[in-house]
């Protein structure tokens, strides 16, 4: 039996640690488990990644044992923990926190401190005579024995931290490191299960009823029995003594937040298009290879029905499917289709699901109860043994890009765990990523298409106006268009991707104008509450009525959001029924779908709202969309802005006409003949790619490069300032040293928003086109600045452009 086991520890440190394993613990330790290890002085979870009989050389003396071991079977199994390793060095993020990422929420627990008496301290208690405010203290423990220095801190405002450990160099009170109980547990509910009916005595006629239906049902919940006869424990004792009943437990699955409406769906032939797209798939399914393709097909093609269809091979195959959805676009809608084939074998993950809820879908997919795996981009991390399938809905959405903590891009930990699980994967889009067509051009996904939308229904007609040649905020082309809609009892959709009534207020006399003290942007006036609010960090203070700084009256919202398109729109149409669907008005949860059930039922004419209205939905009667700015992204300071303008506009659009009906389309900008405009305006997604990647390679940017990202923030704008320097100063030195041939370095400079959320914010950029080189010098610098950074209170990020070519 092994006796050394190596540690991840879920905490920001790149190494790993090794511990010897007691003898009690050999047994049954395994690697994939969670164990409780001491770490500087604290105790801290961590994850067990090998066991060995030696432990590494020159550490012999100094290792610690394992103190405690959290779970009775594996968490997660090798090739989980092979994609965690490859996530951890890809995205140069610490390996326990990798595997942190991938488990629910509920699972993690963090050691804290925990106050006991001493000796000392209970005779001192009892002695009387203390300070008030330590009497009280000392009796909440003494009457608790063990209290959490946190609950102590919280409860007695007037006890500080460094009191109470002055009281425990006093030898008063123990201060030991713990573990918080917050773990969330399975639940479980008691179970009648059914026995036999060789009767040897007669039994009651109620008694026969309960046992006749507990017969049908083979197991039923103590709660469902009460539900259909009344007190019925009595009667079930009985037959539990007389041996035809037992009782157990089972493990029982918290609600879940997103319900689906049980609608059916009727199962359609496939098109000949789809039917050739399902040949080449199911070809890749059985040949048990990893088999990439990319679906490039317009909205309303067939392409969530060739999903379905792929994944109900890979169930009769034995092996598992996982489907990732952009988050907005778990709509019942979608649900209610993927219930409606394949019941309860469905887990469904997303962030909108409370902690046990999370948990217990996590279970369900870890024991394997159920086959498929659905949701946002943490789905990618189910833990199924077996997956035959990968599916990617919306593959160039930016969603899948987590921007915080560890930043790693779904769908490129779908296209590497596909890969290592030698499994099909299909990537899904009518405006593929740029990265993902160029994979299909150089023949790394197979590429296939569905041209047309299904029973040969049209696109939509794309008008574009020109803004620069109209007044005001809606051209009249946009105001015909909606009124003619309105005459026709359709409904509309308006985009605008900014919330708010006016994105800024000015004072023309003095100039003035309201900027965020924490971040570099300036404040959003918001009707609602008259109130100015940042959308980077929440600031928000009541609006004033007078320029503070020059008293003058005259105080002007510039530029329109969302609220302000809402009041436009009522004024304009005052019998029309108008809805705004955006960040204020879908705060709570479960207001976003009910938005949308209102657009479903009708009772909505006229839709505004940011990108939230662009995807998910399929609604036959809405036969306009408006898009009233189009240049909101296409100003954004990312080269990716031309991109990203392109997949919104072609995305609002084929909103449009999913019905019966024609769909319109009317599109304001003041770039009339930028090429995203006008490739969306012709839904011609490959000239569009065209153009923007003559533009990228002329450039050399990504795919025809890679970046990584190196963010710093900090509290000091000196430090972070000078940390930066240094950064730059130490990345040209390792240059210098040879250590990554052909990388450029840019900046290090200012942050396109120089603050945020309080913190100073400067960047650099390593470009290279060897990612191996790339990583290596990423890893090199972030090892050469550790301690400086930590020690001048600098935080380094680092972020790896979603540029993946396999
Ligand atoms: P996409 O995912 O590409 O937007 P969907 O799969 O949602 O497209 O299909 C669009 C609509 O066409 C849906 O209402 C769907 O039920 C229907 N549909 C899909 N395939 C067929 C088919 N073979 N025959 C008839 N209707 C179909
Ligand atoms: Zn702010």
């Amino acid at each position: 039996m092994k006796e050394i086991v190596e540690v991840a520890v879920g905490l920001p440190v790149f190494k790993t640690f090794h511990y010897r394993i007691p003898e009690k613990m050999r047994e049954s330790l395994q690697v994939g488990m969670r164990v409780l290890v001491p770490f500087k002085g604290r105790k801290v979870t961590g994850f067990t990644i090998d066991l060995s009989d030696q432990p590494p050389k020159g550490v012999e003396e100094k290792l610690r044992e394992v103190e405690g071991l959290l779970d009775e079977a594996p968490l997660i199994d090798s090739p989980m923990l092979r994609l965690y390793r490859w996530i951890s060095d890809y995205y140069l993020y610490p390996l326990g926190e990798v595997i942190k990422t991938g488990l629910p929420p509920g699972l993690q627990l963090k050691s804290e401190l925990i106050l006991s008496l001493t000796q000392n301290g209970m005779e001192s208690l009892a002695r009387g005579g203390l300070e008030l405010i330590q009497e009280k203290v000392f009796k909440e423990i003494g009457r608790c024995g063990k209290v959490s220095l946190k609950k102590i801190l919280k409860h007695f405002l007037g006890v500080s931290k460094s009191q109470l450990f002055s009281w425990k160099r006093k030898g008063l009170l123990n201060i030991d490191a713990g573990i918080e109980g917050k773990e969330v547990k399975p639940k479980f509910e008691k179970v009648v299960q059914y026995q036999g009916d060789e009767l040897i005595q007669p039994i009651s006629k109620k008694q026969a009823e309960i046992l006749k239906w507990i017969k049908e049902k083979g197991e039923v919940s103590y709660s469902e029995l009460s539900k259909r006869f009344k007190s019925p424990s009595k009667p079930i004792q009985f037959l539990r003594t007389k041996g035809l009943l037992s009782f157990s437990r089972r493990e029982v699955c918290r609600d879940l937040s997103v319900r689906a409406e049980l609608k059916p769906y009727p199962k359609p032939e496939p098109t000949s298009d789809q039917d050739a797209m399902l040949s080449e798939i199911l070809k890749g399914i059985h040949s048990k290879r990893f088999s990439p393709f990319l679906i490039h097909g317009v909205t309303g093609s067939g392409k969530t029905e060739i999903y379905l269809r792929a994944i109900e091979e890979v169930l009769v195959q034995g092996q598992e499917a996982i489907v990732l959805v952009p988050e907005i676009s778990l709509t019942p809608q979608l649900l209610s289709r993927f219930k409606d084939r394949f019941g309860e074998n469905l887990a469904l993950l997303h962030s909108g699901l409370g902690r046990g809820e999370r948990y217990d879908q996590w279970r369900r997919i870890w024991r394997g109860d159920v086959k498929i795996a659905m949701g946002a981009r943490s789905a990618i991390f189910a833990p199924f043994k077996n997956v035959g399938i990968i599916i990617v809905d919306e593959e160039h959405d930016p969603s899948y890009k987590q921007e915080e903590k560890l930043k790693y891009h779904a769908r490129d930990v779908a296209v590497v765990r596909a890969k290592q699980a030698e499994a099909t994967l299909l990537l899904g889009s009518a405006t593929p990523s740029l990265e993902s067509f160029y994979n299909a051009e150089k023949g790394k996904f197979k590429l296939l298409n569905l041209p047309e939308r299904i029973e040969g229904k049209p696109l939509p007609k794309v008008e574009v106006v020109d803004m620069k040649k109209e007044g005001g905020l809606l051209s009249e082309k946009l105001k015909a268009a909606l009124k003619k809609n309105i005459e026709d009892k359709k409904q509309s959709l308006l985009f605008l991707n900014r919330r708010g009534f006016a994105n800024f207020i000015l004072c023309p006399d003095c100039g003035l104008t309201f900027k965020c003290p924490n971040c570099s942007v300036t404040l959003t006036y918001h009707l609602g509450d008259r109130s100015l609010q940042c959308h980077y960090c929440d600031y928000r203070i009541q609006a004033p009525g007078d320029c503070p700084k020059c008293q003058g009256h005259r105080l002007q919202g510039m530029g329109i959001g969302t609220e302000r398109l809402e009041q436009e729109i009522r004024t304009l149409f005052p019998e029309t029924q108008v809805g705004r669907m955006d960040h204020d008005t879908t705060s709570r949860r479960r207001s976003h779908l009910q938005i949308l059930k209102r657009l479903e039922s009708g009772s909505i004419d006229i839709l505004v709202g940011t990108q939230m209205i662009v995807k998910g939905h399929d609604f036959p009667n809405v036969t306009f969309v408006g898009v009233v700015s189009a240049d909101t992204s296409l100003h954004f300071p990312d080269f990716r802005s031309s991109e990203r303008t392109f997949q919104l506009l072609t995305q609002v659009a084929g909103r449009a006409g999913r019905g019966e009906v024609f769909g319109e389309v009317v599109i304001q900008t003041f770039n009339p003949d930028h090429y995203s405009i006008l490739r969306a305006k012709d839904h011609d997604y490959v000239g569009f790619y065209q153009e923007e990647i003559q533009f990228r390679k002329a450039l050399e940017y990504p795919p025809f490069s890679r970046f990584i990202n190196f963010r710093l923030a900090g509290n000091s704008e000196k430090r972070t300032k000078a940390m930066a320097e240094e950064m730059g100063n130490n990345g040209q030195a390792l240059l210098k040293k040879g250590y990554g041939k052909g990388i450029e370095i840019l900046g290090p400079s200012a942050a396109p928003f120089a603050k945020m959320r309080g913190k100073f914010r400067w960047q650099m950029l390593a470009k290279g086109k060897n990612p191996p080189l790339l990583h290596q010098f990423a890893k090199g610098l972030a090892t050469r600045m550790e301690v400086q950074l930590r020690e001048k209170g600098v935080h380094l990020d680092i972020d790896v452009d979603p540029v993946f070519i396999l």
